[in-house]
């Protein structure tokens, strides 16, 4: 049992909380990316499970033994950093057996084994023989991972793997890594601020900002409803667009009108909703549509541009507010000047004035 539970743990340097207050539990043989924006505690997070930096408060346990004060070596984890950790002078083979030579119950077979089963996940039986000073930098970190993987720990820690990997080796990687966690039974903590990554690789993610995990769900899930509207704009290329509603005291709530609503919404009292709350739809929701026969909205174009597949990203304008729009190549080539949009209500998601989902 290697789930991770963390209670109350906090991490703070001077005045800056890089992990506040978390109480959560990543389980137990499941890939979770910790993702977020530079800066929110994801990789300090990481290093607290690794016992590689001190808790300022709170407790950490490893199914149900608390290893909060137990030294990194004694956690029985493995670790991937950005920088692949090779010995250049040594074979593939032999960069995975040696930590595992330290190991004094594993026989000679068992270490074979061990090697053998690590060079097949990691797809990496024709550089077996090779020297790493003679291997890329992506079989470098395949072999860090096969290193780890190798000496069958409860847990592997991953820091930002692919940071200083180019494109294709990343492809690579992903292709390598995917496999790899299908196989694995371990509990895998990876860090990235790479949504695709995060979308890719999990089973879960944790969303991460200012020392809190503010979203944990499938990726899937966490993509089509965000809880909060810094889930939204995080996640997605581009993420959310947000427009500002018109919102009313009513006698008993408030109504909130808004352009790309069909008609006014009526909130209850109790909702904290204020003039800075907001209606969150993604690019690739809104509809373009050749006339207003249904309701449609008259924009303007302010710009447009092709993004990455070919499909075109529009910024368009309605009144005061700007927003994005995702469309297909052959339609976004035809758009110019005014052009009609639909925004579908079940896409349009509303949050409070302080970010949560209403
Ligand atoms: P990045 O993706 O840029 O690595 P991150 O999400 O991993 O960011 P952390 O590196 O964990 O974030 O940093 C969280 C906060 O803690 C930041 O404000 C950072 O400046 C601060 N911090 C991290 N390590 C230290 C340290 N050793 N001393 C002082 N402040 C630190």
């Amino acid at each position: 049992m290697a789930e991770i539970k963390l209670v109350n743990l906090s991490k703070r340097f001077g005045k800056v909380r890089a992990v506040d207050d978390l109480s959560y539990t990543f389980p137990d043989g499941q890939v979770t990316c910790l993702l977020g924006p530079s800066g929110c505690g994801k990789t300090t997070l990481l290093r607290l499970i690794g016992g590689l930096e001190t808790i300022t408060d709170g407790t950490i346990y490893f199914g149900d033994q608390e290893v909060s004060s137990i030294s990194t070596s004694n956690r029985n984890i493995g670790m991937v950093f950005q920088y692949p950790v090779v010995y250049k002078g040594l074979s593939t083979e032999k960069n995975i057996a040696l930590p595992l030579k330290n190991e004094k119950k594993l026989s000679k077979d068992e270490i074979k084994e061990r090697v053998d089963e690590a060079i097949a996940l990691l797809s990496l039986e024709k550089y077996r023989h090779m020297e790493a000073s003679k291997l890329s930098g992506v079989l470098r970190q395949q072999i860090s991972v096969a290193r780890e993987v190798a000496r069958r720990p409860d847990i592997i820690l991953f820091d930002e793997p692919l940071t200083n990997l180019d494109a294709n080796s990343k492809t690579h990687f992903k292709l390598a890594f995917k496999k790899l966690t299908q196989k694995l039974k371990q509990t895998i903590v990876y860090v990235t601020h790479d949504q695709t990554e995060a979308m890719t690789f999990a089973d879960h993610i944790s969303l991460m900002k200012d020392g809190k995990i503010v979203q944990y769900n499938e990726p899937r899930e966490l993509y089509n409803h965000p809880s909060s509207s810094f889930g939204g704009w995080f996640l997605g290329n581009p993420g959310m667009n947000f427009f500002t509603p018109s919102v009313e005291k009513t006698a008993d709530g408030f109504s909130v009108s808004s352009p790309i609503l069909p008609e006014p919404i009526r909130l209850e009292k109790d909702k904290d909703v204020s003039e800075s709350m907001s209606l969150g739809i993604r690019p690739e929701h809104i509809r373009v549509v050749p006339d207003n026969s249904n309701g449609a909205l008259k924009v303007s174009l302010s710009h447009k541009w092709i993004a990455i597949g070919g499909q075109y990203l529009l910024t368009a304008q309605i009144g005061d507010n700007i927003f994005k729009v995702k469309v297909k190549p052959e339609m976004g080539q035809s758009i110019d000047g005014e052009f009609y949009c639909e925004f579908p209500s079940e896409k349009i998601f509303m949050y409070d004035a302080q970010g949560a989902k209403i």
